[in-house]
């Protein structure tokens, strides 16, 4: 379950913004230094940060600014005084929300929910980020550098895994033994084309259920290798 951090040093206040939050399966800690605060803000374990804008050691600004600056969580500014938040607003620190006290308890439980949803979706995309080709039982994850085929990684040395991937990455394009070489191994040079030939041996052997009727790369007699889509 999510961590939240309260910086507030009215102790009436975060204890009612604790008790509502914990209430809704939150663990919550509350710092009432602004100091003492930051610190704490900067912990790993941290998931979202409530915090008062005028606060004892250090103010609601400058902690907003640090932690933004370092870490990337949900940031709910409080504040008693409407004016505040709108210099709040206007400074750009990086804030995620707004609130003015007195507000209800139960709008920020809504609103910390909906932040940490939001940020959760954000980590969720950023990881599907990988660049993968699939294309039958062969996956290609070129961010990881990793190849699966049927499921059951095998592994690659750098050379192969270049080859295999520039490959895939342009189905049905029938490249020469000579720009395969120049590619992968960025070298103007002739008479080390075998390389590439033995390099592509070495990928079927890995890839291909059977090597000479080869499902994805083939051989185009005098021109080089096509991947088939
Ligand atoms: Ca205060």
């Amino acid at each position: 379950m999510s961590r939240i951090l309260i910086i507030e040093d009215e102790t009436s206040i975060a204890d009612l913004e604790r008790d509502y939050l914990e209430l809704s399966g939150f663990t919550v800690e509350i710092e009432n230094d602004g100091k003492k605060g930051l610190e704490r803000a900067l912990q790993k374990d941290i998931d979202l940060l409530i915090l008062d804008l005028m606060l004892p050691g250090e103010n609601g600004f400058e902690i907003c600014r640090i932690v933004r600056e370092k870490k990337n969580i949900p940031i709910i500014m409080v504040s008693a005084r409407k004016d505040d938040i709108d210099k709040i607003r206007g400074l750009g620190l990086g804030a995620d929300d707004y609130m003015t006290k007195p507000f209800s308890p139960s709008e920020l439980v809504a609103r910390v929910k909906a932040h940490l949803a939001r940020y959760e979706r954000l980590l969720n995309i950023n990881m599907q980020a990988n660049d993968i080709i699939e294309i039958r039982g062969l996956k290609i994850d070129r961010t990881a550098r990793r190849v699966w085929i049927d499921g059951v990684e095998k592994a690659f040395t750098t050379k192969e895994f270049d080859l295999l991937s520039y490959l895939a990455q342009n189905p049905d394009h029938v490249f020469t033994k000579d720009e395969l070489f120049r590619e992968i191994w960025d070298m103007d040079s002739i008479g080390e084309i075998a390389t590439v030939t033995v390099h592509i041996k070495k990928i079927r052997e890995k890839i291909e259920k059977n090597s000479a009727k080869p499902e994805y790369i083939e051989t185009i007699w005098g021109v080089g290798y096509r991947f088939k889509r």
